[in-house]
């Protein structure tokens, strides 16, 4: 398959005419061919006409076709090879064992979730048979199960720029849900886009998906992204980015005359505490662990160590020292887009300039659009005083907290915002302090995690890759893992119907096998 510029709408490519992007070489700036002709709205309009139109005959199909999609999906992203990882290589500046390992996540994903529909849990069925003799008063016979939103909308994120976007956990989850998807192309990896939206609608054809059930629009400016999440068909929105972005569509969809739900993960700066007896005895050794973790991947992860609070002292001192010494030995590394490298900079620039900051280290100078780590501290007092201090860098940025004790700690813990992760470094003698801080902790973060750092999201089943905002737009659910397919359901309820109009999973016979909450007993 070649990158042609074009966009997909059902299983039809064609070049756009409103304008157009192109997709930047991220190590040189130089512009990329071809060209991709943006959406114009009757492009959208036709995109939500052919997902609407699709939504019935698709959500209608057996569980085991739309896990066979699902997969076909992930196969036919295997098939588009080296050409893919090369594309992404390009536009996106991240290593290629990277890319490869983003690309068997992202495949991962995709199984994970046809299992997922395979299993049937996530119809959530829950069946309270009728007691016709039951006094006072009899009971109805209820019968509940979940089904899809409607058409979803996917903005996919430019620091992941295969597992979280155009096939990524939102199109992924949403699919599974029973949700056709209209993805908004990210402008930073357009061409990776294109390739992996080929891919998906030769699945839909093998597999002989509904037509609308999934479409790739570029936008060349901000209209057809807006007029998607405007537009009445559009039933629920996936979003990773940045805060400003996620908060311009939730109010857009908030303002429509049918209002949805907007799923955005957006800011987060990742709170990792050193209780005093970790930082004691070992805080040497959490400092070059601390440095890989915020350094990787230009520190271009949501979940980047971005904040770390300590009681200050002799043990603290040693660790910025060890931190300050490991960080002047990471090599500035490329960032994804000229925008992002910008306000990294912009970031640094502005923490360095303050008064009652101190800038304890950077790592070596890089060139054009490369990163250089930065690492600042500064007093409990001052972060408190300062709003602009909890802000994300996005990049290998991390400023330290000098708290006085543990009761300090606990006050900057609680002037936070809602966090994607805390991470606790503790040893032994350290556990009454965290049993005492977990209610606060769990209050603020969806992940809370023991002697590690939050980089690395394990796609999994009990993964929360969510939490307050504004790490999220809804603290209810996570866009990471299994349980991400809650976002794009909703539950119907049906009473005293004849079981022969009834979907096979509700059926007390349990044709599909489906776990089911019987009278209250059972899985549920
Ligand atoms: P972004 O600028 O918010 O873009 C994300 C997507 O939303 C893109 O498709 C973008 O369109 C679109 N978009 C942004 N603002 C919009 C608006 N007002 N109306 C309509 N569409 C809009 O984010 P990004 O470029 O991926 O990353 C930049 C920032 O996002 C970083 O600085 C970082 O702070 C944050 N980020 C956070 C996370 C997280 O998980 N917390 C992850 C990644 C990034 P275009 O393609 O046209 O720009």
């Amino acid at each position: 398959m070649t990158v042609t510029g074009q966009m997909l709408i059902g299983q039809q490519a064609g070049l756009g005419t409103h304008g157009h992007i192109h997709g930047l070489n991220a190590a040189t700036g130089e512009v990329l061919q071809p060209a991709f002709g943006g959406a114009a709205p009757a492009d959208l309009e036709r995109a939500c006409a052919l997902a609407q139109a699709a939504f019935e005959p698709y959500r209608l199909l057996p569980l085991e076709r739309r896990a066979a999609f699902l997969e076909s999906i992930a196969s036919q992203i295997l098939e588009l090879g080296d050409e893919l990882i090369e594309r992404c290589l390009l536009e996106t500046g991240l290593p290629r064992a990277r890319l490869e390992g983003e690309r068997g996540r992202t495949v991962g994903q995709l199984r994970l979730f046809a299992a997922v529909v395979r299993k049937g849990g996530f119809l959530g069925v829950r069946i309270d048979p009728a007691q016709p003799g039951r006094q006072p008063l009899p009971r109805v016979d209820l019968r509940l199960r979940q089904m899809g939103l409607g058409p979803v909308a996917v903005f996919g994120a430019s620091n992941f720029p295969l597992a979280f976007s155009v096939a990524g956990g939102d199109t992924a989850s949403a699919l599974a849900a029973g949700c056709p998807v209209i993805v908004k192309a990210h402008s930073a990896h357009p061409g990776t886009s294109e390739l992996v939206a080929q891919a998906i609608a030769r699945a839909a054809r093998q597999q002989g998906m509904p037509e609308g059930v999934f479409s790739l629009l570029f936008d060349s400016g901000r209209d057809i992204g807006q007029g998607l999440v405007a537009d009445s068909r559009i039933k629920a929105v996936g979003f990773t980015g940045s805060r400003s972005g996620g908060m311009a569509l939730m109010q857009i969809a908030a303002a429509r005359a049918e209002p949805i739900p907007v799923y955005a993960e957006m800011s987060s700066i990742n709170p990792v505490l050193l209780l005093p007896h970790a930082l004691e005895e070992r805080g040497e050794q959490i400092a070059p662990a601390f440095v890989a973790s915020l350094t990787q991947g230009a520190g271009q992860f949501c979940t980047n160590p971005g904040l770390i609070l300590a009681v200050d002292g002799p043990a603290l001192q040693r660790f910025e020292r060890a931190a300050a010494e490991a960080l002047g030995h990471v090599a500035a590394q490329t960032m994804l887009t000229p925008g992002i490298y910008r306000s990294y900079c912009q970031g640094v620039a502005s923490l360095a300039a303050h008064a009652r900051v101190q800038l304890l280290a950077q790592g070596p100078e890089g060139q054009g659009q490369q990163a250089r780590g930065a690492l600042f501290a500064t007093s409990a007092a001052t972060f408190m005083a300062c709003p602009e201090l909890r802000g994300e860098i996005f990049g290998p940025a991390s400023l330290i907290v000098r708290c006085a004790d543990l009761t300090v700690l606990q006050q900057v813990l609680r002037s936070l915002e809602g966090q994607l992760t805390i991470a606790i470094h503790l040893g032994e003698g350290d556990q009454p302090q965290v049993r005492a801080l977990l209610p606060l902790l769990e209050s603020k973060a969806g992940r809370l995690l023991a002697n590690g750092f939050g980089t690395g999201v394990e796609v999994a089943h009990a993964m929360v890759h969510g939490g307050p905002f504004p790490a999220t737009s809804d603290s209810r659910s996570t866009s990471v893992g299994s349980l991400a397919i809650q976002r794009f359901l909703r539950p119907v309820s049906y009473q005293d119907l004849p079981e022969s109009l009834l979907p096979a999973e509700l059926h007390s016979a349990n044709p599909l096998q489906v776990p089911q909450l019987l009278d209250g007993q059972g899985p549920g």
